[in-house]
């Protein structure tokens, strides 16, 4: 997964690996991929994979712009299975929101939308099965959230007009609106791995800590303290003062406009 990242975040193909492979050490300074004799090459890969790590995951960075996205929410599908395309299309989406600017507009709305996103997960199995394992489906996911969040902005709300406005766009038309419990069958007494990876992520979403900032869900890993009230303002580092959120929404409520540069 983490050579999916590379490549992805990098503009860099699956055969642009393969061709340097052949051509053999000698030839490597013509290969598309450029010789990495000091490692230089490879750190400047993995600093753009970092790069958009700390931006979806605060993990300890510290990161004032980290939007925390809680992977519960983004990368399993309904029987609990962790998905790498969905994984990614969350790295992707995140990315192209700071990139244009949308972060701000995105938190605005952020609490909307991953209770959509929730309620669908189905969609996530929709689409890996659909479009294939591994990265294959991440264009399809990308596109998912790009209009759940155009309909957001633009005030459509009601889950059905969005799923409709889903299903409009090429890439997502077979999705179906169904039943968000894993369809599996089980005539066995044992429960089945389905069964219990699914209460495992359904419980961790019904019990996850909320931002008090943007309502969105807080994971553990990406929580930032917040003084209640501003020690600008007086306030302490005392229990009662003490708040956790993203470390953007912390940020972005000191700083009016956090993502736009002055
Ligand atoms: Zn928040």
């Amino acid at each position: 997964m983490v050579l999916d990242m590379i490549n992805i975040f990098n503009g860099i193909t699956p055969a642009m690996w393969q061709k340097q492979k052949r051509r053999g050490k000698a030839r490597q300074q013509t290969a598309e991929l450029e010789n990495d004799a000091d490692g230089s090459a490879t750190l400047r890969l993995l600093e753009k994979v970092k790069d958009v790590a700390t931006l979806v995951s605060d993990n300890g960075t510290h990161n004032p712009g980290s939007i925390g996205l809680d992977q519960a929410v983004y990368s399993y599908g309904v029987t609990g299975k962790f998905h790498t395309g969905a994984f990614i299309a969350s790295l992707r989406f995140a990315k192209e929101l700071e990139a244009q600017n949308k972060l701000k507009n995105f938190t605005k709305v952020r609490a909307d939308f991953e209770e959509f996103l929730v309620k669908h997960k189905v969609f996530i199995n929709q689409l890996a099965h659909s479009k294939g394992s591994r990265t294959r489906p991440v264009e399809a996911m990308l596109q998912m959230h790009r209009i759940i969040l155009e309909c957001l902005e633009s005030g459509t709300r009601t889950a059905r007009k969005i799923v409709r406005k889903l299903k409009a766009h090429e890439q997502l038309k077979d999705l179906k609106d169904v039943t968000n419990i894993p369809s599996t069958e089980n005539r066995r007494k044992r429960f089945s791995k389905e069964a219990e990876q699914a209460k495992v992520v359904l419980t961790i979403l019904e019990t996850r800590e909320r931002c008090p900032e943007c309502g969105a869900r807080l994971p553990p890993s990406c929580r930032s303290k917040d003084h209640r009230t501003r020690s600008a303002d007086g306030g302490k580092g005392t229990l009662a003062n003490l708040a956790y959120t993203h470390a953007y929404c912390n940020t972005g409520k000191k700083i009016p406009d956090a993502t736009k540069t002055a």
